[in-house]
């Protein structure tokens, strides 16, 4: 019995041992077929990744190559190299030195640089754009040894690079970097051109070591680099030899400039006049906002083309760049040429453009030996007058004049908008949007219209501080009585003329001060007080000031309200110290002033006024100008 169960058993254990020798053979096997797997995916993932390596190779290559066939001037090409190391080659950083002479020195200077996380991170840690570094080249720079020996290198050590830089960096500084770098593969890769050595390219990889074939890549990248970078370099000589323009075919402004000077030699030596003409075209950036840039070219096109339909053999046409051009007319005087200037107008005003219809150009006239025997005054008043062609309504000629003189109320125009229509100028943001169309729109004002215009303008920008700026103290009442009251005291026309142009501006200055104080009802303490004697300042200092023509006007606005006796602000100036201008200002704004009703008060009589005007005489207004003012009012 024992030995049926011990049989049994045997057998069993057999079977067991069968059946476990199997499932271990299966199991052999299949570890087998698993390791067998996992060597060929990992082989497959090796190969795809090669794979995916090479394409980005060729990618690269062949965008290098297309970089080549293009003319792109050399600042494009050297920044599509480094983005084609970021975008299509997975560095995380590149960046394109370039080698420099200045001052008998050597100077390593970043040319492209690649965007993304690192640059940002670097220009911020160097406190300053990557762009901006210029390094000293010398013997122990990591960079520039490369470039002398034209030799790669594969570092670990990026700090080395900044190190052998000389760059003044912070043990802050030094540790960021650390940490932005650690630990990643830098190459550095020498680039010359048919001539010369031209300077490297850095880039750094994901990874810590760089496979040789990966360097073969890079190295066989940089011969690409090389031959891009040269051909750009002939482009540029190239361009730089060009004499005309590629958009339109005429004459370029470099060639122009070097043409003129021979004319005035020739002219000055011969006593003959030559005549300039400058043309711009009208609305462009209309034309390209409403039609596109394109059209925009077409427009730029059309003109040159009647330039070069009308010009004579000899005329030199030039485009001196967007969209102002000019024509040279030799032998010509400024009679002559203002015919020719016309039938130009009229040429262009009949051609027309697709989509936009007709286009016209506001042209500009002078004549050397004529106007001027100087070339740099001849460009500079030809210019002038086509600007005033402009002012005067554009699509029309205009004879440069040497005594042309802007009137005041165009100096006004153009102070209000460099003040108020400039978008970071502090008082474009508190004056209506409805006034700052009006400025813009001041070219198409027609000139009769001009001055009535711009009284309504200052009036509407003087209640945005004093809503109950009314009638009697308009600025075209001002101006008209300051005008009366400045003839009086035998003033000239120059000097009235600046009054005028401080009324329109002097009070500028209150923009800045808080309404509740301006408005408010009862008197003004001590602090309050002195904000308001601010405003004469504040409009000179800081709003007119930027404006160089007005310069002569600042003496006036500053001081209109000093006291004849020294009691006024700011300059506590006195007597005759007081530029007339202002004391004649003081009291034409004291006039309306009282006549007007004000929060705190009802409008005085004319007779009141004057009273009280008289009662000031000498102390706080000029005594004689005040019984010149009283003789104007009472006739
Ligand atoms: P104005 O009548 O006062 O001369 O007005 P404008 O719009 O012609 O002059 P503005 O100086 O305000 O604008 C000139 C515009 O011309 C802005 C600029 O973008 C555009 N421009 C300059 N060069 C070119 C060019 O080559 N092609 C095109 N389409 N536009 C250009
Ligand atoms: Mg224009």
């Amino acid at each position: 019995m024992l030995d049926k169960i011990f049989n049994a058993l045997k057998s069993y254990n057999n079977k067991i041992n069968e059946v476990e020798y199997q499932f271990y053979k299966e199991k052999k096997n299949f570890v087998e077929i698993y390791e067998r797997n996992r060597f060929l995916e990992s082989e497959i993932e090796h190969r795809t990744n090669e794979l995916n390596q090479a394409n980005r190779s060729i990618l690269a290559l062949s965008n290098i190559l297309d970089t080549m066939n293009s003319s792109e001037p050399l600042s494009e090409i050297v920044k599509k190299i480094v983005d084609r190391l970021s975008a299509d080659m997975g560095y995380v950083y590149a960046m394109l030195f370039q080698i420099v002479e200045e001052d008998g020195d050597s100077f390593l200077k970043v040319r492209a640089v690649s965007e993304g996380e690192y640059s940002t991170n670097i220009s911020s840690i160097l406190k300053k754009p990557v762009e901006l570094l210029k390094i000293k080249s010398d013997e122990s720079n990591i960079v520039s040894k490369i470039v002398q020996n034209q030799e790669f290198d594969f570092i670990n050590n990026f700090e080395a690079v900044f190190e052998s830089s000389n760059m003044e960096l912070d043990e802050g500084q030094k540790e960021k970097l650390r940490a932005v770098f650690y630990p990643k593969c830098i190459s550095l890769l020498p680039i010359k051109t048919q001539d010369s050595k031209f300077g490297a390219v850095l880039v750094v990889s994901q990874r810590k070591e760089i496979t040789e074939t990966e360097q073969n890549f890079l190295k066989l990248f940089t011969n690409q680099v090389d031959l891009a970078i040269t051909i750009a370099g002939l482009f540029e000589t190239i361009r730089n030899q060009a004499v005309t323009d590629p958009m339109t075919g005429l004459y370029n402004r470099r060639y122009f400039s070097s043409y003129i000077v021979q004319e005035v030699e020739r002219s000055s030596r011969l006593k003959q006049p030559f005549s300039l003409i400058t043309l711009d075209l009208d609305h462009l950036k209309q034309i390209n906002d409403t039609f596109g840039h394109s059209i925009g070219d077409e427009a730029i096109c059309t003109i040159a083309h009647v330039l070069k339909k009308n010009a004579r053999n000899i005329d030199i046409s030039v485009r001196f760049g967007g969209e102002e051009f000019g024509i040279l007319l030799p032998g010509i005087d400024s009679k002559g040429a203002m015919v020719a200037a016309e039938r130009l107008r009229v040429a262009i005003e009949k051609e027309s453009v697709k989509e936009v219809g007709h286009v016209t150009a506001s042209i500009g006239v002078a004549t050397f030996l004529e106007h001027t025997d100087n070339i740099d005054e001849l460009m500079e008043i030809v210019d002038q007058a086509m600007y005033r062609a402009k002012k005067n309504g554009r699509n029309r000629v205009v004879l440069a004049s040497v005594e042309q003189k802007e009137s005041w109320t165009e100096i006004a125009f153009d102070t209000l908008r460099e003040i108020l229509l400039s978008p970071d100028g502090e008082l474009s943001s508190r004056i209506e949007p409805d006034i700052k169309k009006e400025l813009e729109k001041f070219f198409d004002t027609n000139p009769k219209e001009l001055t009535e215009k711009l009284f309504q303008l200052s009036d509407d920008i003087i209640k945005r501080y004093d809503p109950m700026h009314s009638e009697k103290n308009s600025i075209k009442e001002k101006i008209h009585l300051a005008s009366k009251l400045a003839k009086e005291a035998k003033l000239d026309e120059e000097e009235i003329d600046k009054i005028k142009l401080s009324i329109i501006l002097y009070d500028l200055g209150n923009l800045f001060v808080p309404e509740e104080i301006l408005l408010k009802p009862g008197p003004l303490n001590r602090k309050e007080a002195y904000q308001i004697s601010q405003h004469p300042t504040i409009a000179v200092k800081q709003i007119l000031k930027p404006v160089e023509k007005i310069q002569n006007i600042f003496p006036i606005v500053e001081h209109h309200h000093e006291n004849w006796d020294g009691s006024g602000y700011p300059g506590q100036l006195s007597g005759e110290k007081i530029p007339i201008g202002s004391r004649i200002i003081f009291i034409v704004d004291a006039y309306c002033a009282l006549i007007s009703d004000r929060p705190y008060r009802r409008a005085y009589s004319q007779e009141e006024a004057l009273k009280i005007l008289e009662e000031g005489s000498n102390s706080k207004w000029d005594g004689n100008l005040v019984k010149l003012f009283i003789s104007i009012i009472k006739q």
